[in-house]
């Protein structure tokens, strides 16, 4: 059979139209979305710097929903155009009403706002070799060697006897102590530490923390644990906790210290939990900043991913069913046994989560054609899961050719990611819990460097591309 010869000009031609090329964000964005993007990440970064527990993020993003007009669902106002939940104090659902009713289906956004961290234990303070400790049990997929010798902050709840809640944030201000947990030092770890797997160096139950060195004051001699009571009582002077209030409280033990730019362009934010705040915060402000909504938008922000969405707080509750069956009743739909069912069934959802950059130092758990690029923009993952996708939701055809399609339409720079080599390790979203309920889900987030360790690094543009990205999915039909 005769082929046709292509000239050096036709060749070219078809590498335009035939080829997919993978380009930087940075080498396509204007002027002035780069200086959007370096804004944008500006008030990013005080987001993440001041909220860093799941209560002090749903507490933020409730005090932004109200100030920006949104009402509680059980408001006497029944016309309310943007409606907000929250449960539990470490869960929030935000709805604006759209030209369709709910009931036609909505636009859904889900991210989560809990991140790896250590959580005091119930019995925690202890006193040994005339030094205070706290215990910890660590919550998520943390590595245990990341969290020794630095500094670390003390953010939590603390309910007393006469039923007061204080609101503990110790370690942030620069006047502030701050706490840290010993490690050894190399003269003395060769084998201790040093022999062993490095999951193994640092047993989970040698993540105590540094609490306080000075005695009480007063005939001591005969007091034991007179650190520990020197401590017991700062804690009751200043705040008028007892040891017995600690059995309840909920105190978080997290990376000390404010995000900051990285790198000498400043391309990158590192901080604490940008997983997975980094989608929260482009979630809150995409359905602040969308103009037209052609169908309701719902952003759920939820607790507990980290360790599995268990709990009442956590995407597998009926938190959103619940929000839900709200819209309804305000919309004043006629509730039949399946309208919610139906409406969720209509509906489109975006699970708004990190994924993993391909990393220069470890290609080697990477596949490289098909891993997140840092810097050329928000990763779609149709599908997340170990092994052959188990656990996955893998989104439809239909969806992902739809979103990138309207993204291609807005000029959002966005690339197709999968998390690491195949049978490599993998891990999983929210994505199926919500496709569950019947919604067509697909995950949608920045990719990251140093995911889950006390300072993880995104780049500017991948941050800003999600913020963009969510938004073009709610504006659009
Ligand atoms: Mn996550
Ligand atoms: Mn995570």
């Amino acid at each position: 059979m005769e082929t046709k010869r292509f000239t050096k000009k036709d060749l070219e031609c078809l590498k335009k139209d035939l080829l997919r090329k993978r380009r930087h964000g940075w080498k396509v964005l204007k002027a002035a979305e780069k200086r959007d993007t370096f804004s944008y990440c500006e008030a990013y970064k005080a987001f993440i710097s001041n909220a860093k527990t799941e209560r002090e993020v749903a507490a933020f993003i409730q005090e932004i929903l109200l100030e920006d007009g949104f009402r509680g669902a059980n408001s006497a106002d029944k016309d309310v155009e943007k409606v907000l939940w929250n449960h539990h104090g470490k869960a929030i659902c935000a709805y604006r009403r759209g030209k369709l009713p709910a009931k036609k289906g909505l636009r859904i956004i889900v991210t989560h706002i809990d991140a790896p961290r250590l959580d005091l234990k119930l019995n925690p303070l202890y006193e040994e070799f005339e030094m205070a400790f706290l215990k910890t049990h660590y919550y998520g997929g943390i590595r245990k060697y990341q969290w020794v010798a630095r500094p670390l902050a003390l953010h939590g709840v603390v309910f007393l006897k006469d039923q007061r809640r204080i609101d503990l944030n110790i370690g942030e201000k620069d006047h502030d102590p701050v706490f840290t947990i010993n490690d050894l030092l190399p003269h003395l770890a060769a084998r201790v530490q040093g022999e062993k797997k490095l999951k193994e160096a640092i047993h989970a139950e040698k993540l105590n923390v540094l609490f306080g060195g000075i005695p009480i004051n007063g005939p001591s001699k005969d007091i034991k644990d007179a650190v520990k009571l020197n401590v017991l009582n700062i804690l009751n002077s200043t705040f008028g906790i007892i040891e017995r209030d600690l059995v309840s409280a909920e105190i978080e033990i997290v990376p000390r210290g404010r995000a900051r730019d990285v790198g000498i362009d400043k391309g990158f934010v590192g901080g604490y939990a940008q997983d997975d705040r980094a989608c929260t915060y482009a979630a809150l402000r995409a359905i602040l900043d969308a103009k037209a909504l052609p169908y309701p938008a719902l952003v759920l922000f939820v607790d507990k991913e980290e360790i599995g969405s268990d709990g009442n707080t956590g995407a597998k509750s009926r938190f959103l069913e619940l929000s839900l069956f709200d819209v309804l009743r305000l919309e004043e739909t006629p509730l039949e046994p399946d309208t919610l069912y139906r409406a969720l069934d209509s509906s489109r959802a975006i699970s708004g989560d990190v994924t993993a950059g391909i990393d220069p130092n470890y290609t080697e758990v990477h596949e490289e054609r098909n891993d997140a690029l840092i810097g050329h923009g928000v990763s779609l993952t149709k599908y997340t899961g170990v092994r052959g996708k188990y656990s996955a939701n893998d989104a439809h055809a239909e969806l992902v050719d739809w979103i990138t399609r309207i993204w291609d339409k807005n000029g959002i720079v966005w690339q197709a990611g999968e998390m690491g080599k195949v049978d490599e390790g993998g891990g999983g979203t929210v994505a199926k819990y919500i496709a569950a309920l019947g919604v067509d889900t697909v995950d949608v987030g920045p990719p990251l460097l140093s995911m889950h360790s006390p300072f993880e690094v995104a780049h500017k543009c991948d941050l800003f591309m999600t913020y963009k990205a969510y938004k073009v999915f709610l504006e659009n039909d």
